[in-house]
């Protein structure tokens, strides 16, 4: 039977494997381990690809929103809104730190929050929005960051799944994800779209302030060794995943080229089969941001999602939800977030949404042993 899987590290390591173990040779010869010259080169590096005029890395995602929230000197209460559609970690740190986090509902079409859902959270108590470029495209962030700029709001992008992908404003700029609000962080986790073999993040920004306050606080709050002015915490990139990303980011840009390929198929072999979405709504691709398809996500119509998940499944085709529960019905939450409106659009999409395997490595044959699951699915009427 074939076996899909939701991507292929291994076959993606052994096309760049002479680059990667010369780099990771080279950190074990110097035994570098923390804080070898790789973590600056790859810092340098990152901040050309992206044009970030900082860039901070740490250990992971998750460190890189935390550490991003705790250098705006944010107050206990103070609220913080984020999609109550998206991965736990957006909304975590929030509640770690002691803020409230406000969740708002996402747009249906794109699964992100758009300032219609943050105008509709929004109190005197707001001090930041943390918007989460889901799946591989960026919000609207243009209108998100004049309602930030004229409300005195901070703004956290989560790109931690979009990095690559390019935001355009009306006057035809150009900027990377997770350059354009206060603070963006990204993940380097093995399975994102630039990722190490372990854990890895990184935070830009352009302000020089907050820039040196986030690498403070990534390093225990010192800017000089033994010399603690603020609580921090320790986050750091390690010298090989450094060493494997500057190698990898060399490639991001074919990876997000082979990644939108393999989706523009899944999407015109899907239109052709169901022209009129009587069974599955193939992603919205918005006009003013490029995707880098982090992952392909499906909506499966009238009720079938779990039935063609199983089906997929069984087959040995690879399919996943992201994700199946929003996060204003985690238990976690319950007493600690808030819903800033009715989260209708989350809570539909949680029993909607189907991702495909998408990555670098997927061929045209293994996507047509996918989409030959799914159309057999609906077609013998299981
Ligand atoms: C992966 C991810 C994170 C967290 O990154 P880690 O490196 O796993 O901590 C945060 N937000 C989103 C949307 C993610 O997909």
């Amino acid at each position: 039977m074939n076996e899909i899987k939701m991507l292929n590290l291994k076959g993606q390591y052994e096309k760049i494997k002479e680059e990667v173990d010369v780099a990771v040779k080279k950190v074990m010869d110097s035994s570098a381990f923390i804080n070898g010259p790789q973590v600056a080169d790859f810092g340098k590096h990152l901040a050309e690809f992206t044009g970030a005029g900082y860039v901070i890395t740490c250990g992971n995602g998750t460190d890189a929103l935390q550490i991003a929230l705790m250098a705006l000197g944010l107050e206990k209460g103070d609220e913080v809104i984020v999609p109550a559609f998206t991965y736990v970690s957006s909304a975590e740190v929030i509640a770690l730190l002691g803020y409230t986090p406000v969740m708002v509902d996402v747009d249906p079409a794109t699964f992100e929050v758009s300032l219609e859902h943050i105008m509709a959270a929004y109190t005197k108590r707001t001090k930041a929005i943390i918007p989460v470029h889901l799946f591989g495209q960026n919000c609207d962030m243009e209108p998100i960051m004049q309602f930030a700029r004229s409300h005195g709001l901070y703004v956290i992008e989560d790109a931690a799944q979009s990095i690559g992908s390019e935001y355009i404003f009306s006057d035809g700029k150009r900027r990377q994800s997770g350059t354009m609000g206060d603070v963006g962080c990204t993940s380097f986790f093995p399975t994102k779209n630039l990722g190490c073999y372990g854990d890895g993040g990184a935070m830009f920004t352009n302000d020089p302030d907050l820039a040196a306050r986030l690498k403070m606080i990534a390093n225990h709050g010192q800017k000089q060794k033994y010399h603690h002015s603020v609580i921090g915490c320790n986050s750091r990139l390690d010298t090989i995943q450094a060493a494997v990303l500057d190698v990898k980011l060399r490639h991001l840009g074919e990876y997000c080229m082979e990644r939108r390929a393999a989706a523009d198929y899944y999407t015109a072999c899907i239109k052709e089969w169901d022209p009129d979405c009587r069974f599955a709504e193939t992603p919205v691709v918005k006009g003013n941001t490029t995707h880098v398809f982090h992952q392909y996500t499906l909506k499966i119509k009238n009720g079938q999602r779990d039935g063609l998940k199983k089906y997929l499944n069984d087959n040995g085709i690879a399919a996943m939800i992201y994700y199946p529960l929003p996060l204003n019905r985690q238990k976690a939450f319950e007493g600690i977030a808030v819903e800033g409106e009715q989260l209708y659009n989350a809570a539909a999409l949680a029993k909607s949404v189907l991702s495909l395997p998408v990555d670098t490595e997927i061929t045209r044959d293994m996507q047509d042993v996918v989409l030959k699951g799914i159309f057999d699915y609906f077609e013998t009427g299981k």
